[in-house]
């Protein structure tokens, strides 16, 4: 066939097969062997090499490249918010692989399933059947499209009060992932005009404090356009009070955008569900499927509920992508209407045949047993003298650090490291009112009871010979 096909595909079936086996070994061990280790030099020397010419093996090379991944297939990986995938999503890369379509749009199966997916989450969230979305590479991206529209409308609408230069100014808490600021920047909005709130003692917004600063803006000759909700701070886990800021963002007339990207999960809790109280009247939500809904990366997706609004921002197709009456260029979803991608890989599919497979009910309990191991450690941490909690744990993030010691900045610093060069717990870090924390997340199906005891052994273990070393 093709230049570029196997000379022998009876050769390509044994060597596929033989990939196959050795990743499927790889992920029924996941418990097994360090958490993460740096890559060997051996190994970052074979990719260190000339622009090749001819053509050689690769399969080798690919596979050895196996156990130097991040560490989130692993059941003691807590750092930052990664979810530790599931092995069905070998399937969908597989399929996916194999048809290798453009999601961008056109007549084909990609957009069937995309749909589904859309209406699933659309139902999930509480938005109506009207609204609409598009799935992207994760929540960074889904918050891009997610202000663009919001600013599109207040554009418009400032244009037709006869404003010609409105200044569009938005809000977030002190808590809110830095994809708001970075969506600000991309948007041409100015990050300074993104108002950063204050958080109360639960690290939520602080209502009052957003309504003043909106009073003050107003006054200023400044246009509120934007109130942003946190479910699930990134640092520990914080929901703001969703409802409230409903009823504000409606009173001021701005636009009500949550970032839900890991506490999507609190949805499917049995009980944490409450938290999400009010997401349903949000205008615009964006989420991943990679983080607590453990779909493997990247997956992350947008929802709207005006379909109208979310295409308005899009459609600017030229003559050469035209939408035919029938044929390949029919079909009424096209992902390139919904946001700024063109080429787009079949993404829905491994997060259709997750979602298919394994049921949200299932996905619930994990999501369970995850927040339950977080108030588990929480409870180790508080019997134990030499830990110091940091802040509450709302959800699945425990924020800590060993307390004695002389600077417990870097001693706490430097234990982090320590751990994650021993490889057998690997926790992250963050900064919470200037005080460096062991931050412990726990969105993986994988982690057991055991792994929390182990953490808390080896964080002792390590913190007391930081003290004894006068740290
Ligand atoms: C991870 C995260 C993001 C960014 O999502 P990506 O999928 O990494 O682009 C945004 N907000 C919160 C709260 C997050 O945890």
């Amino acid at each position: 066939m093709g230049d570029l096909d196997p000379e022998d595909w009876d050769d390509f079936r044994a060597r596929a097969h033989d990939v196959l086996d050795q990743a499927i070994d790889h992920l029924k061990a996941a418990d097994q062997g360090p958490v993460w280790e740096p890559v060997p030099e051996a190994i970052q020397a074979k990719f260190a090499g000339p622009l090749p010419e001819n053509s050689s093996d690769v399969v080798d090379g690919m596979l050895e490249l196996l156990p130097h991944g991040v560490g989130n297939i692993h059941p003691r990986f807590f750092g930052w918010v990664h979810g530790a995938g599931s092995p069905e999503g070998l399937y969908a890369d597989m399929i996916t692989s194999a048809m290798n379509v453009n999601s961008g749009g056109r007549n084909h199966a990609s957009a069937v399933v995309e749909l589904q997916v859309i209406d699933w989450m659309l139902e999930m969230v509480g938005f109506s059947k009207d609204g609409s979305g598009i799935l992207v590479s994760g929540t960074s991206l889904a918050t891009v499209i997610a202000l663009k529209v919001a600013r599109d409308q207040a554009l418009a609408t400032a244009q037709s009060n006869g404003s010609k230069t409105a200044k569009l100014v938005g809000y977030c808490s002190a808590q809110t992932h830095s994809c708001i600021r970075r969506a600000f920047d991309l948007l041409g909005l100015g990050s300074d005009h993104l108002r950063v709130i204050e958080c109360d003692e639960a690290f939520q917004i602080s209502v009052p404090a957003l309504e003043r600063q909106i009073i003050k803006d107003k006054n200023d000759g400044f246009v509120p356009f934007l109130v942003v909700g946190t479910a699930g701070a990134v640092n520990m886990g914080a929901f703001d009070d969703l409802s409230a800021l409903a009823s504000i963002a409606c009173q001021n007339s701005c636009w009500y955008h949550i970032d839900a990207a890991f506490g999507i999960g609190a949805k499917l809790s049995n009980t944490h569900q409450h938290l999400t109280k009010g997401m349903d009247q949000a205008n615009s939500i964006a989420f991943d499927f990679h983080k607590w809904f453990q779909v493997n990366y990247d997956a992350g997706i947008v929802l709207f509920q005006d379909e109208a609004a979310h295409r308005t921002s899009f459609m600017d197709r030229p003559d050469y992508l035209r939408t035919a009456e029938r044929g390949l260029a029919g079909g009424a979803f096209w992902g390139v209407d919904y946001g700024p991608e063109l080429s787009r890989e079949f993404r829905a599919l491994k997060v259709w045949a997750h979602l298919k497979g394994h049921g949200l009910r299932k996905l619930g309990k994990s999501i369970d047993r995850n927040i339950e191991l977080a108030g588990y450690l929480a409870k180790k941490i508080a019997k134990e003298d030499r830990l110091e909690a940091l802040a509450p744990v709302p959800l699945n993030i425990n924020c800590f650090r060993y307390a004695k010691g002389r600077d417990l900045n870097r001693l706490n610093e430097e234990l982090v490291i320590r751990l994650q060069e021993d490889g057998v717990v690997v926790p992250s870090t963050t900064l919470l009112d200037g005080q460096l924390a062991i931050r412990v997340n726990i969105t993986n199906h994988r982690t057991q009871q055991t792994d929390m005891d182990i953490l808390i052994a080896e964080v002792l273990r390590i913190g007391d010979e930081l003290a004894q070393a006068n740290f």
